[in-house]
């Protein structure tokens, strides 16, 4: 898999590195609560396993699934719940997570949502954000690294639902998507 790369932007252990530093950040903004930790399906799936072992505080977690790109690599700019959370959030410290921030159309949507059902406090975790992608004003609350606008994929992040099981994050080289 690793011939279809054109380059490897963040290691393995350069992700493991901040993953700890992210949990750390989150334990001390969240110690003696409990927040509701908010994994955005697929592509969180990755962080969040590994985050959440980092977070040294009760937590529960839930999961949504939202959909906003279809199979390909442009944002329809539509968001569609495919799966809800199991939890309410009303009262509760809802913590998002998700694997990147480009046009930040999902992630307003989830905010305003959650806000909509009496959340009491919406706060968003992101491996990695892509301010140059942004189609509204939104700003993290915590980001990993920040990308160029490049597609790219690995670490969660999918290209026509491959590649989510890469440890690191990198570039297809351009025949794979022209293949
Ligand atoms: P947004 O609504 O911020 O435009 O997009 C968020 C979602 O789009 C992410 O959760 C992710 O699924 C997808 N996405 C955005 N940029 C990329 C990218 O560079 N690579 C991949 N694989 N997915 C992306």
């Amino acid at each position: 898999m690793r011939d279809e790369i054109k380059e490897v932007l963040i290691s393995e252990e350069e992700i493991q590195e901040k993953v700890k530093e992210l949990g750390k950040a989150i334990t001390e903004e969240y110690d003696g609560r409990f927040p509701l930790v908010v994994g955005v399906l697929k592509g969180a799936m990755p962080f969040m396993g590994d985050l959440t072992k980092r977070i040294d505080t009760h937590l529960e977690m839930d999961f949504m699934d939202v959909s906003s790109y279809g199979a390909g690599m442009v944002s329809s700019g539509e968001v569609k719940i495919l799966k809800d959370l199991d939890t309410s959030v009303e009262g509760r410290d809802v913590l998002i997570l998700e694997d990147i921030i480009d046009s930040g159309l999902t992630l307003s949507y989830l905010i305003k949502l959650f806000h909509y059902r009496k959340a009491k406090s919406v706060k968003v975790v992101t491996l990695l954000d892509k301010p140059d992608g942004r189609k509204v004003d939104l700003v993290p609350d915590m980001a990993g690294f920040t990308v160029p606008d490049a597609f790219v994929v690995g670490y969660g992040l999918d290209y026509a639902e491959r590649y989510r099981n890469l440890p690191y994050i990198g570039v297809l080289k351009p025949e794979i998507y022209e293949s």
